[in-house]
């Protein structure tokens, strides 16, 4: 080492004044070249943006970082597996194997599946089964959503209602099996699944180096980061007044986060002037009608946010908040039947500002 630096000490003294110049020169240029290079050789920024239906809705993706098509690939592939082990409608679904089997056999699930089932099961708990992942068969009586919607019997409900018991829907580990022990009861993650989804995309984005994004699956939103201008992405809560998407009650900025909306405009139809939408309560096995017509809830974990959505419509505007205020980490947005608007503590004035003149702000 210490020759070298002699060395070149020597050269230096040795060559003369324009031939260091010379030198330098050369040295600089190649220097801009390698920059020049190295820059142009690190992989591009993009947007990529994808809308495709999935999972009974629509999705829509935006986002910004380097793979962005690649990597929205790979998150839709993802959703797409999460349908095919989940979805009620698919025919040999995991959910419809263990809805066929009930009050048979166990039947063999996905890691997957198993950890929709137990959030499910913790989170009807939670909410005192106002959440309740087993009224698949009341879902179908009234199939909304669906050509054939109709009010069904009361003769027809009380087939199913009395045995309404999550209990029964028993999940082991090593390996991974769920079991209906009662054959009046069908699973349907119609409440839950979407928010599993939105959860497993903004993981699989993260993790391909997306670092801005907004995912939207059905009014399940997950925001990841900033926009690409550094400004705090917008959502608008939708006005339930309005069965036209777009039209807006207020705006939320959220940052890293999960929006998810349950409300009475997004699935119902009508008969004699009366809506039948399709957030049921497990109670009656009709309609939830409490005093709540839009629940937003915000937490980190857009499952979580699902299941509290439309476990906090069904319970209403007071036990509703009572226990998003018990809760770590989730924030709830309610607006009643009186057009009011009720928050849970930790809703900021920067993070929800009202925009409807329909709506009055109840509680700060
Ligand atoms: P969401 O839009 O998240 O509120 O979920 C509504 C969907 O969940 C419905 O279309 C049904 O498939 C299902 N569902 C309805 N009522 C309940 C309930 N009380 N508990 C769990 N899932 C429900
Ligand atoms: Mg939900």
């Amino acid at each position: 080492m210490h020759t070298l630096r002699l060395c070149i000490t020597i050269v230096w003294r040795l060559i003369t004044m324009k031939q260091k110049k010379m030198w330098l020169v050369i040295l600089l240029s190649f220097f801009v070249i390698f920059l020049t290079y190295y820059i142009k050789s690190q992989p591009k920024k993009t947007t990529a943006s994808k809308t495709t239906q999935l999972l009974g809705t629509i999705i829509t993706a935006e986002v910004y970082g380097v793979h962005s098509e690649e990597s929205l690939t790979l998150a839709f592939n993802r959703v797409k597996e999460i349908e095919n082990k989940m979805s009620r409608y698919i025919p040999r679904s995991e959910v419809t194997l263990i809805n066929e089997y009930a009050g048979e056999k166990p039947v063999p699930i996905s890691e997957d599946t198993y950890f929709v089932l137990a959030t499910a099961l913790e989170y009807a708990e939670k909410t005192h089964g106002a959440f309740n992942p087993v009224l698949g068969n009341i879902v179908e009586l009234w199939g909304i959503g669906t050509p054939g919607a109709q009010i069904p019997s009361q003769e027809a409900l009380d087939q199913f209602l009395p045995y309404l018991d999550y209990d029964k829907l028993v999940l082991s580990k090593n390996p991974y099996t769920a079991y209906l022990s009662c054959d009046k009861i069908k699973i349907d993650l119609g409440a839950i699944a979407k928010g599993y989804a939105g959860d497993e995309m903004a993981r699989i984005l993260s993790e391909e180096g997306i670092e801005s994004g907004i995912l939207n699956l059905g009014g399940n939103v997950v925001v990841i980061g900033k926009k690409p201008d550094n400004s705090l992405w917008t959502i608008g809560v939708q006005n339930p007044l309005e069965t036209e998407r777009g039209e807006i009650a207020g705006i939320i900025k959220p940052l890293d986060t999960s929006v998810v909306t349950s409300g009475s405009y997004e699935r119902f139809f009508e008969e004699d002037g009366i809506r039948y939408h399709h957030i049921l309560d497990p109670a009656t096995g009709y309609p939830a009608q409490k005093d709540v017509i839009s629940s937003t809830i915000i937490s980190p974990s857009s499952t979580i946010a699902d299941a509290l959505s439309t476990a906090v419509y069904i319970l209403g505007k007071d036990q509703g908040l009572m226990l998003i205020e018990s809760l770590p980490n989730v924030e709830a947005i309610l607006i009643t039947d009186k057009h009011e608007v009720y928050t849970s503590s930790g809703v900021k004035d920067d993070f929800f500002t009202l925009k409807s003149k329909e709506f009055t702000n109840e509680k700060r």
